[in-house]
């Protein structure tokens, strides 16, 4: 296949792609698991549309409940007021959220769910029922990604993306990046999780005087390159939260809504965090929505009348969004209706066993994820763990072979990832495996 190399003049400005050097692909039209370019090219979405594409794309139940909305309003304000669809989705997001999760604050994306989170867990801290307003800081995790605005970006520990920031942010708390690849020599896999959770402990107990809120993806660290976590560390997590008064803020942008094999990562784990970010998988990955739900304490810490002025001094402008917010509903009765995620496990056992033949390739170091959420990391030397350098793109020429098998697919560094639809199909998700395996082989 022949992309046009994009003009150095593009009139559309896109993120994290270099300007001057990357393949012209605009798709017209997509339809289940496939996307079609305005040059006719069909490529499988293998990454779900940045990883947000549940059902596949038109799908008639979701693009009926927005046109059928579109029909009444298409946007109301949630500042002191609301729309009837989105209440509707709130009192649903109560029902399906883990434990006593119950009270949804929206946004439109991702990064500014946590941006709510991190402000909602501020503001609970001086006007809870016990204040403790020297409860400025954060807790993250090594490699942390949880978006891109600012106080996201503060939070994160992505060389690349977060480092050349570092003079306009704030500085959490570092925990270190619980992987389960590169182990220290004297670690076993089995005292993974006991190796981190005293290392988190540590940190807790010397900080949580200062500490608002430990801020964590569960089990998988996607941006950070599919970073696995060991089992039993989220769970270790939410017990020294409870023991050190810290909040627990889980970001589910990426793992909700059926990723990992449950609906919510958290549930593998029986985990209710106090503050809830979901987004991305949340409309099936139709329209911009993004929601941060809080359990109960944190919400009757805000609950009072105007002469108080305790309310959460936050909100946007299309937060909650009706046409948003029918796509969910739509998206969660399919999830629903078609027992979609008890077939996650299944696909994704097909997915692994047919990427497993790159168990023997000489610079595949590594397979993992959870779930539908897979990552293939490539080192340069198999036995050290040792990267290669930077500048050879290797992720990206592997990508880049893949759209021409006929897969679009992005890498996070090194790191390829497969991420279909929840609904692709053993054939589609054969194709997804073949191209990924064509593509590394005749790539190195
Ligand atoms: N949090 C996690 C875990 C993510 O993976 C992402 C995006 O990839 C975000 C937050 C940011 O979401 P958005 O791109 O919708 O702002």
């Amino acid at each position: 296949m022949n992309f046009p190399s994009a003009s150095h003049s593009a009139p559309h400005w896109r993120g994290f792609t270099p300007m001057a050097d990357f393949d012209e692909l605009v798709v017209r039209e997509g339809q289940g698991c496939w996307l079609t370019t305005t040059d006719g090219h069909r490529l499988l979405d293998g990454i779900s549309s940045l990883w947000c594409n549940v059902h596949g794309h038109r799908h008639p139940k979701i693009d009926a409940a927005v046109i059928e909305q579109l029909g009444r309003v298409a946007h109301v304000t949630t500042l002191g007021m609301s729309g009837e669809t989105t209440e509707i989705l709130a009192q649903r997001l109560a029902q399906i959220t883990p434990g006593d999760l119950a009270h949804t604050f929206f946004s439109s994306d991702g990064s500014s769910a946590v941006e709510a989170a991190l402000k909602m867990a501020f503001q609970y801290w001086r006007q809870c029922s016990e204040p403790q307003p020297e409860k400025t800081q954060y807790l993250a995790l090594g490699s942390a990604y949880h978006g891109d605005t600012t106080g996201a970006v503060s939070l994160g520990g992505i060389k690349y993306f977060h480092q050349l920031f570092a003079p306009i942010l704030f500085s959490p708390l570092r925990g270190p990046v619980p992987c389960t690849y590169r182990l220290p020599a004297e670690v076993s896999s089995e005292s993974a999780c006991d190796f981190y959770t005293q290392q988190f402990d540590a940190i807790l107990r010397q900080h949580h005087s200062t500490i608002a809120a430990v801020v964590m993806e569960p089990l998988v660290q996607g941006a950070a390159g599919m970073i696995t976590h060991p089992v039993g560390l989220l769970a270790n997590i939410r017990r020294l939260c409870d023991q050190y008064n810290v909040l627990m803020i889980v970001d589910e942008v990426a793992t909700g809504f059926g990723r990992t094999g449950k609906l919510f990562a958290c549930e593998h784990e029986n985990v209710t965090p106090d503050i809830l970010c979901v987004g991305k998988g949340l409309t099936g990955g139709y329209l911009p929505m993004a929601a941060t739900i809080a359990r109960p304490h944190v919400f009757d810490a805000f609950l009072a009348p105007a002469t108080e002025s305790r309310q959460f001094y936050h909100g946007h402008t299309f937060g909650g969004n009706p046409l948003a917010a029918a796509a969910a509903i739509a998206s969660i009765d399919l999830i629903e209706e078609t027992d979609l995620i008890s077939t996650v496990d299944r696909k994704a056992k097909h997915l692994r066993d047919r990427l497993s033949v790159l168990g023997v390739h000489p610079n595949v170091g590594d397979i993992r994820g959870r779930g539908l959420m897979v990552g293939i990391e490539i080192v340069a030397d198999k036995t050290t763990k040792a990267t290669f350098d930077s500048a050879d793109q290797v992720g990206r020429k592997i990508c880049q072979a893949a759209v021409q098998r006929g897969v679009w697919i992005r890498p996070l560094s090194d790191v390829i990832v497969a991420m279909p639809p929840l609904v692709a199909t053993d054939d589609e998700l054969d194709i997804l495996a073949d191209a990924i395996i064509d593509s590394i082989r005749c790539s190195l």
